[in-house]
């Protein structure tokens, strides 16, 4: 009989494991001995672990009751930031086809979203001076949401979104779309037949770009020689200040700093000149990007101050990132010490929302049914099916009153007020909500 595994093969799963037991020996991560990936922005191979959040199903995958007996793929959910550029990322493991085709998201199901997308507009059309001449290209434009606004004002706006059932919602506004995923080549063609952009929006859409430099490529060849592209992510300082290591899933393949992100887009003849925080998402920043030659609109204080922050802080410096990983492993023994308690207790938990964030904080602390009975979600599409790898049952709202928990665990945390408003009959039998994160918390 001859092994199926050939000879240098076995060299090559020899060494590697010499080099994991050396490793182990010397109170390091073994780890270190898998072969590297390279930075989707410089390049240059990742060596430093930023954080590792274990094996992770894909974060909108809810399972329905006749996939129960089913196996469910996971892929790892490593985050490691670049030793060059500073950018934090995933790898790639499932392409943004699979994801996005067909989106359940709608932003206009939530009105605080589009009602920052319409001060947004009143602000910028007065900033640029838009008008019915002006040209506006929003990538992933969703539902129209935003682009709405523009339609109403007489500025012609044109939508690009990759999900066909958004796409859809968008023309049935009147916001023309085209079903596409941004990059150099729709660019050229968009260019082409509409002319260059005025003003590029992308919102949320940064972050979820698997090439990077195709895609800030594109919105250089798409901006017209004296136009503006603002575009808004959760910003890495704000992740890393307020432990929202559950904000890393699968979908999300970058995480920004000003820093990073100045980098790519420099790379691209493009110039940050301006900034603002915002608080949305848990805390977000909206860049303003030109053409480097455009040298009339001038780098902002605001930039400026917030990129010497940033360096301040450490953020163009390894160290910077590599402690960020025992910080969630404390936050996790944190979360689960309560949980225990409360079970030896015989206390009751239930939790509040599936949102994708949940998922990443599920899966990582290892809670299921027996910590979290069940959780509830107001979005109909998720009730009646199980949290993706937990299977922790996902019910109505009308749950809560039905089975008096002690406790609430409130999943999306950056909605805790209102959630605690609207689910204020808990206390009525003296029931407490939870938040996990920054760190786990009982609400007053
Ligand atoms: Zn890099």
């Amino acid at each position: 009989m001859t092994s199926p595994v050939r000879q240098e093969e076995t060299e090559l799963i020899t060494m590697s494991m010499d080099l994991q037991l050396s490793l182990l020996a010397s109170g390091e991560d073994a780890r270190k001995a898998i072969p590297k990936f390279r930075c989707r922005s410089c390049d240059a191979p990742l060596q430093t672990s930023f954080v590792d959040l274990g094996m992770s199903p894909l974060c909108q995958t809810h399972i329905a009751p006749e996939q129960l007996h089913e196996m469910e793929p996971f892929y790892p959910l490593h985050a490691y930031a670049c030793d060059e550029c500073f950018l934090v990322q995933l790898q790639e493991f499932v392409t943004p086809g699979e994801i996005f085709s067909e989106y359940a998201y709608f932003s206009s199901y939530s009105t605080s979203w589009v009602e920052h997308a319409r001060r947004y507009v009143e602000m910028i059309c007065r900033r640029l001076g838009l008008g019915s001449a002006s040209r506006v290209v929003e990538i992933a434009s969703n539902d129209g949401y935003l682009l709405q606004h523009f339609v109403a004002r007489g500025v012609p706006a044109l939508g690009i979104e990759p999900a066909a059932n958004v796409a859809r919602a968008a023309t049935e506004r009147s916001v023309p779309t085209l079903v596409r995923f941004f990059g150099r080549e729709t660019a050229g063609q968009v260019a082409e037949e509409h002319g260059q952009a005025d003003l590029i929006i992308g919102n949320n859409v940064l972050a979820h770009v698997p090439d990077l430099n195709d895609f800030v490529a594109g919105l250089r060849a798409l901006l017209a020689p004296t136009g503006v592209v603002t575009m808004e992510f959760p910003h890495l300082a704000r992740l890393m200040e307020g432990n929202q290591f559950d904000t890393i899933y699968h979908e999300h393949f970058s995480y920004f700093s000003l820093v990073a992100v100045e980098r790519v887009f420099a790379r691209h003849g493009l110039t940050l000149f301006d900034v603002e925080e915002l608080p949305t998402h848990g805390g977000s920043l909206r860049i303003y990007a030109r053409h480097q030659a455009h040298e009339v609109l001038a780098l902002s204080d605001r930039a400026r101050s917030l990129h010497a922050r940033e360096v301040a802080e450490g953020f163009l410096t390894r160290e910077r990132y590599a402690g960020f990983g025992r910080q969630v492993e404390a936050t996790k023994r944190r979360l689960l010490a309560f949980l225990i308690e409360a079970r030896d207790q015989g206390k009751r938990v239930a939790g509040y929302g599936a949102p994708g964030k949940g998922n990443t904080l599920l899966n990582y602390c290892g809670i299921r049914t027996d910590f979290l009975e069940f959780t509830v979600d107001a979005n109909p599409y998720k009730q009646g099916k199980y949290t993706p790898g937990t299977r922790i049952p996902i019910l109505a709202p009308e749950a809560i009153r039905a089975t008096k928990p002690d406790y609430v665990l409130i999943l999306p945390w950056n909605l805790k007020d209102e959630i605690s408003r609207q689910a204020a009959y808990v206390r009525e039998w003296g029931g407490r909500f939870v938040v996990p994160i920054p760190e786990v918390r009982v609400l007053d």
